[in-house]
């Protein structure tokens, strides 16, 4: 079994604290250990980046080389594609096709987009006082610390990085501890590309224990995190007690307005993908489908046979098309839910099982589920169950959709199916949400900021975004010639 390094600082592997297990979803069982880094460790990591930040190393390029550096750092993502892919599929169970397709590539454009937005920035001037000059500059900040969950390690893990380093920070990046693998080789196939020394660290290891110790260091000044919204309450106000700008990009419970009047096929695919695709395990999955009433039998018709018919199997198999979920626990959780559902009077239109996975029959597999209920203040439409678990809910109107769309307590994304232009503008007002996606499901759109309202975070991540974040703006005057100043002490 391979072993996996608790840290990589300046370039070097530690095995810091032996013994966490890495699963592999499909079958339950250890592939590899990874080592836990410790107090200690993180403390020496911060202290390589934070020499690597003082000494200008990085920030202190033109930006023109930093920019050569981050396109090697997107080709060198692009040739490991395929190995970067298939350790993910591993540790996460997700389809390969989607991980290759859309994870790894994106991660690769990451670095891409980062190194031509940084090309683009400009300083500002101000002119207006006759006697001064008075411009603003953007500055790096100085140590990011970048914490990742386990749903999209690598897609979301190169964000982070892509747009730390872009601004001449350097950064250090926590995996999850259920899902390190694709993350800790992408950062040694990242290092390799010309990074600095110290520019770049990587520590492993559990959130209570490698994480706390990270967010908690008074060597970092950005915390950018990417998880559950009970894990961000904890580091917000770790980051608050210690003065540290923080973005966190949290739950979700997006709601999937579907109206009589949208291209009916078109939202039925869109509600399939949004809620199944990466085996339902995303923080903007639709997982709220609200459907008007006068359309729910055929909606119903159409969309239940389909998730009955979703290919469940090994995610290796091109053909699958979701797999199974992270561990064990997840697994439980969708159980309780369908529990749930039972409990409150939900109809389970299909799945609520869990299911022997391929082969052996081990893994963490799990039947894809659609709950119908007519109940919005059930725990079904009110919690992230993170997972191939979609809650159907009837609505009479416009008014209606919105009242329940907006009747959560998170705010990431809301979809939007209608074909009538006045009423999609009127919805995207309305919908408190940080995203609108009006009639297609995902659309990143990495100059656009992405981020949540109420409890589905702080901040957003995008171009402007982090270059709010991940640089700082510094204010100096010049006078033009030189003006009087009161002369003090002369008697
Ligand atoms: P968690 O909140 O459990 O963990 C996220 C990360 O934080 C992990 O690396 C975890 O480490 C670490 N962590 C846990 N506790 C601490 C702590 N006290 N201090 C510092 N770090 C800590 O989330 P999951 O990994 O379970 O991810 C799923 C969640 O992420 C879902 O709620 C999902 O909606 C959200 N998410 C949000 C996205 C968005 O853009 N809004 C995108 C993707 C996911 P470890 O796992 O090792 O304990």
């Amino acid at each position: 079994m391979k072993s996996y390094p608790a840290a990589i600082i300046a370039g070097k592997s530690y095995s810091g604290n032996a013994g966490l297990e890495v699963l592999d979803p499909t079958t339950g069982a250890a592939v590899a250990s990874l080592g836990e880094a410790d107090a200690g460790l993180v403390d020496k990591a911060v202290i390589a980046a934070r020499a690597a930040f003082a000494d200008g190393r990085w920030r202190g390029l033109s930006v023109e080389a930093r920019q050569k550096v981050l396109r090697s750092c997107a080709d060198a993502l692009d040739a490991h594609a395929d190995e970067l892919a298939d350790l993910e599929c591993l540790n996460t169970g997700i389809p390969l096709k989607q991980i290759r397709e859309r994870m790894v590539t994106r991660a690769a454009y990451n670095f891409r987009f980062f190194a031509e937005y940084i090309g683009q920035q400009a300083g500002e001037l101000y002119e207006q006082h006759p006697g001064y000059l008075t411009m603003v500059r953007q500055e790096a900040v100085g140590v990011a610390a970048l914490i990742a969950p386990w749903n999209a390690p690598i897609a979301l893990g190169s964000m982070k990085i892509a747009a730390a380093l872009a601004f001449g920070n350097s950064a250090i990046i926590k995996p999850s501890e259920i899902a390190p693998l694709g993350v800790t080789r992408m950062v040694e196939i990242l290092l390799g590309a010309g990074l600095p020394e110290g520019v770049l660290g990587l520590v492993n290891g559990t959130g209570i224990l490698t994480g706390a110790a990270l967010v908690g260091h008074a060597g970092v000044d950005r915390i950018s995190f990417t998880g559950g919204t009970g894990t961000g309450r904890s580091i917000g106000a770790v980051a608050a007690a210690n003065l540290k700008p923080v973005t966190m990009e949290l739950g979700g419970k997006s709601a999937n307005v579907i109206f009589e009047d949208a291209d009916f096929e078109r939202a039925v695919d869109g509600a399939l993908v949004s809620i199944f695709a990466n085996n339902g395990q995303q923080c903007l999955a639709g997982s709220r489908i609200l459907v008007q009433r006068s359309i729910l039998e055929r909606f119903l018709a159409a969309f239940v046979p389909r998730a009955a018919a979703i290919r469940v199997g090994d995610p290796r198999d091109a053909k699958t098309e979701v797999g199974p979920v992270i561990s064990e626990g997840q697994r439980q959780r969708m159980l309780r839910f369908a529990e749930i559902a039972r409990t409150d009077g939900a109809k389970i239109l299909v799945g609520g099982a869990a299911r022997p996975g391929p082969g052996q029959g081990g893994g963490f597999y799990v039947d894809p589920t659609v709950v119908l209920t007519e109940n919005h203040d059930s725990l079904l439409c009110q919690d992230e169950i993170f997972g191939p678990f979609a809650t159907i809910v009837p609505f009479d109107d416009e008014a209606d959709a919105l009242r329940l769309a907006n009747g959560t307590s998170f705010g990431l994304v809301s979809y939007v199916w209608t074909e009538s232009l006045p009423r999609a503008m009127r919805m995207q007002e309305a919908l408190v949400a940080g995203v609108v996606w009006v009639n297609t499901p995902m659309m990143r759109e990495l100059r656009a900021p992405f981020g949540g309202y109420g409890d589905s975070g702080i901040g957003a991540e995008g171009g402007k975004a982090c270059a709010q974040f991940y640089a700082r703006e510094k204010t100096v005057s010049i006078p033009r010639t030189p003006q009087p100043i009161e002369r003090l002490g002369l008697g």
